[in-house]
C-alpha cells in the first residue's frame, strides 16, 4: 500500500497541474491529501486519516458526502439516456422538471433558467445576456459591468474581469474590457460610479449576497435595498452571484433572501447539486425573459455542450428534495447559529481571534495580534492556524487577500451540534499553539 501511496504521490507531481495551489509546495511534497471517501462532515484520505470538512469542500457539499441515493439517481439516469443535446430547442425531462422547481423556489419574478456546468460559465452568461438584453432594447452602449472590491466570481475570462480580487487578474495580463471595481458595501460609493461613468453606458450591477473566497464579507442591513433602488433609478440590471450563497448556505434558499431583494438575474451553481455533479445555471427575471422572446428575431447564440446535461439536472433535483425533506435551511440557520457562539467564546479565550462573524454556515475569524486595537501581525498567521488544524483533523481556508488575516468555514449542512463543538475545540487547541509561537 505505501509503494501504491507513493506512486501516485510521483504521478500527481509529474502530472497533475492543480487548480488553485502552491504549485512549488505540491511539487516538493505532492498532495498533502489523496481522498478516497466521504461520509457526512467527514472525509477520509488514502492513508486512512479522517478529517473534518469545514468548508464543504470547495462551499459546495451542502448534503454532506456519501450520499448513495444521489448515485442512484445518476445512475438510473445514465443508464436511460446520458446526453442529449438542448441546442436548437431540444430538450430532456431532468432538465425540464428543473428549470420549472427553480422557478418554484427562486425569489420573486425570477422565472427561466439557463443551464452551464459551473459558477464560472454562469457569471460569464449573465454579463453576456444582460449586454445582449441591452442590445435587444436599442440601447447598445449599456455594456459596461460594474462589480466589488474582495468579490470573487470564477476564472472563465469574464468572471476573472468581474473579480474584484487583484490577485486573480493579475495572474494574466489581458482581461476582458468594460468592467468596473467598487468599494464594497457602499451604495454611495456605487451611486457615484454610475454618475462619473455614465448610466446609459452601463449594463449591470454584480454583487455576491454575501462575499466568500474574499473572506466572508455581510454586507449592512439596507445594502442590497439600497442597491436595488440605485439600479432601478439608473436602469441597470442586478445580478446577485448565489454560487455560493444558494441552496441553504446561509440558513435561507438564497442569499438575497435576507435583503428581501429581488435581483434581475441570479448566477447558481455549486449546492444546486452538493457537488455530486457539474451543474451551474443563471436565473432571469419573466420581463427579461419576456423581453428576449419579443425583440429577439434570431437565435440565442450562447450555449454549452453541457447546458441542461440529464445526469447533472436529475441530480440537483435528487439534492434539491433532499435539501428540502431534511429541512436543511433551518439546520444550517440553527447551526449557524451554534457556530457563531462558538466563533464568540474562542473570541473569549483566544487572545488572538478578532472580529468573527456568521451568516448560516457561512462564517469568518479575524486574528489579530492585539485585540483591543485591532493591530494585524507583521505577516499572515491564518494560514499557520489551517495547516495546524488539518493535522488535528479539521480542514478550513485562510484569506490574506487585502491584508486580511482571516479563517474561513462553510460546513455541510448536515452537520450536528456535537461536530460543531468539535470543530470548535480543534480551532481553540490549534489557535492556543498558534499563539504561544508567535506572540
Ligand atoms: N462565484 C462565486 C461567488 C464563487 O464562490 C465561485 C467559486 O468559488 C464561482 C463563482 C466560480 O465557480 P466555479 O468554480 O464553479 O467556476
Amino acid at each position: 500500500m505505501n509503494q501504491y501511496i507513493h506512486e501516485l504521490e510521483e504521478l500527481d507531481k509529474k502530472h497533475f497541474l492543480h487548480p488553485t495551489s502552491p504549485i512549488q509546495q505540491q511539487q516538493q511534497h505532492g498532495p498533502s491529501f489523496i481522498f478516497t471517501k466521504g461520509e457526512g462532515v467527514m472525509l477520509e484520505d488514502i492513508k486512512g486519516y479522517k478529517v473534518i470538512d469545514g468548508m464543504s469542500s470547495l462551499w459546495n457539499v451542502n448534503i454532506g458526502h456519501g450520499r448513495e441515493e444521489m448515485g442512484k439517481v445518476a445512475l438510473e439516469q445514465m443508464s436511460k439516456l446520458a446526453f442529449s443535446s438542448c441546442f436548437a430547442t431540444f430538450s430532456n425531462e431532468p432538465a425540464i422538471k428543473l428549470a420549472a422547481k427553480l422557478a418554484d423556489v427562486a425569489p420573486g419574478h425570477l422565472s427561466a433558467t439557463f443551464f452551464t456546468s459551473g459558477g464560472s460559465e454562469s457569471n460569464d452568461t449573465a454579463y453576456k445576456l444582460a449586454r445582449h438584453y441591452w442590445i435587444l432594447k436599442g440601447l447598445p452602449k449599456k455594456k459596461k459591468i460594474i462589480t466589488r472590491t474582495k468579490s470573487y466570481h470564477g476564472v472563465a475570462m469574464g468572471a476573472t474581469s468581474a473579480t474584484g480580487l487583484k490577485p486573480f487578474r493579475d495572474f494574466t495580463n489581458s482581461l476582458a474590457p468594460d468592467f468596473h471595481y467598487v468599494e464594497n458595501t457602499s451604495s454611495e460609493a456605487l451611486r457615484q460610479m454610475i454618475e462619473l461613468e455614465g448610466p446609459d453606458t452601463i449594463a449591470a450591477f454584480v454583487a455576491e449576497p454575501v462575499q466568500g473566497a474574499g473572506g466572508v464579507h455581510i454586507a449592512p442591513d439596507n445594502y442590497f435595498k439600497e442597491v436595488r433602488d440605485i439600479c432601478d433609478e439608473y436602469n441597470l440590471l442586478m445580478i446577485t452571484d448565489e454560487v455560493i450563497t444558494g441552496f441553504g448556505r446561509t440558513g435561507t434558499y438564497f442569499g438575497i433572501e435576507h435583503y428581501d431583494v429581488v435581483p434581475d438575474m441570479m448566477c447558481f451553481a455549486k449546492g444546486v447539486t452538493s457537488g455530486y455533479a457539474q451543474l451551474g445555471g443563471v436565473m432571469i427575471s419573466e420581463r427579461m425573459h419576456q423581453d428576449f422572446a419579443k425583440h429577439s428575431t434570431g437565435t440565442l447564440l450562447h450555449g454549452y455542450t453541457y447546458s441542461g446535461h440529464p445526469m447533472a439536472c436529475s441530480v440537483a433535483l435528487k439534492n434539491l428534495e433532499i435539501i428540502e425533506s431534511e429541512n436543511l435551511i433551518d439546520r444550517a440557520k440553527q447551526m449557524g447559529a451554534e457556530m457563531l457562539a462558538g466563533f464568540k467564546a474562542l473570541q473569549k479565550s483566544q487572545s488572538i481571534v478578532g472580529e468573527v462573524r456568521a451568516l448560516g454556515l457561512m462564517g469568518a475569524i479575524e486574528l489579530v495580534k492585539d485585540q483591543d486595537t485591532n493591530e494585524r501581525f507583521q505577516e499572515p498567521v491564518a494560514p499557520l492556524v489551517v495547516a495546524e488544524a488539518a493535522k488535528r483533523g479539521l480542514v478550513i481556508r485562510s484569506v490574506v487577500f487585502d491584508g486580511q488575516d482571516t479563517l474561513v468555514m462553510a460546513p455541510p449542512l448536515v452537520i450536528n451540534k456535537e461536530e460543531i463543538n468539535q470543530m470548535i475545540t480543534i480551532l481553540a487547541e490549534t489557535i492556543s499553539a498558534v499563539e504561544i509561537t508567535y506572540k
